[in-house]
């Protein structure tokens, strides 16, 4: 998919500043179980000032209080994250899954744009905008952005929330159980522009660690779990990614 890309200059110039080990590039070559942690550092556009990230009610008292303005402005918001296009970043991790046997990504984002990228070995621990979760059944279904007040599919239920985590919940245990057993299971654990602030989640990369994985950090800046991993490289996580999969092309 990269070799396609039209941006030549773009990838050129995320490698310049690559400074991986060989040390990493010979494990990471060998690995067969490979986890990628990715949080909203991985896009260079961010989407604010909505339902979704600003406000302090929770979802479920806003919609209680005016459920047909909740919903409109849930589709409004629906409509900005839509305009989100999948950066180089995104379409590496897509060549990323497809090269190695046991791949998963993990991710903090809200935004749909790794399913929209094509990755589908995906655990979004915070959840998904276009989705909605019933709340008599527990079904997740695809949102309609035509249709304002969503009913379940499953059993007709009206109590419905769209399928995302506001800053202060903790993820769904099962994601979390998953996301914990593919880290434990990792021999390469990489985070990409990943920084968050829920205690389960940090803990995933010391969950790898702990159990013999080699840890790589991609980040525009330090972070609080710089020190605590095998490599960081600081940069553009997105070309740092795309950089990535060429040098496994050249391999
Ligand atoms: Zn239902």
């Amino acid at each position: 998919m990269l070799t396609k890309a039209k941006n030549k200059k773009e990838i050129k110039k995320g490698i310049e500043f690559f400074m991986v080990s060989n040390k990493f590039i010979h494990r990471f070559v060998k690995a067969c179980q490979v986890v990628f942690l990715t949080g909203n550092g991985l896009k260079a556009e961010s989407v604010g000032g909505n339902i979704f990230n600003e406000e302090k009610l929770s979802l479920k008292e806003q919609r209680n209080n005016a459920p047909e303005k909740f919903w409109q402005r849930v589709l409004d918001a629906r409509k900005q994250y839509q305009q989100l296009q999948p950066n180089l970043g995104h379409f590496a991790l897509v060549d990323l899954e497809n090269r190695f046997e046991d791949f998963t990504l993990i991710t903090t984002a809200i935004d749909g744009i790794h399913r929209r990228a094509g990755n589908k070995n995906l655990i979004e621990l915070k959840g998904n905008v276009f989705q909605n979760r019933c709340y008599n059944c527990g079904t997740v279904f695809n949102a309609d952005l035509k249709n304002v007040k969503p009913v379940c599919p499953h059993c007709g239920s009206t109590d419905i929330l769209p399928n995302v985590l506001q800053e202060r919940q903790a993820p769904e245990e099962s994601k979390l159980k998953q996301a914990q057993r593919v880290s434990a299971e990792a021999e390469i654990f990489v985070t990409a522009g990943f920084n968050d602030q829920n205690e389960d989640i940090k803990a995933l990369p010391f969950i790898a660690k702990a159990n013999g994985a080699y840890l790589l950090e991609m980040n525009q800046e330090k972070t609080e779990y710089s020190d605590a991993m095998n490599e960081m490289i600081t940069g553009n996580p997105a070309k740092l990614l795309t950089a990535i999969v060429l040098i496994l092309e050249k391999i």
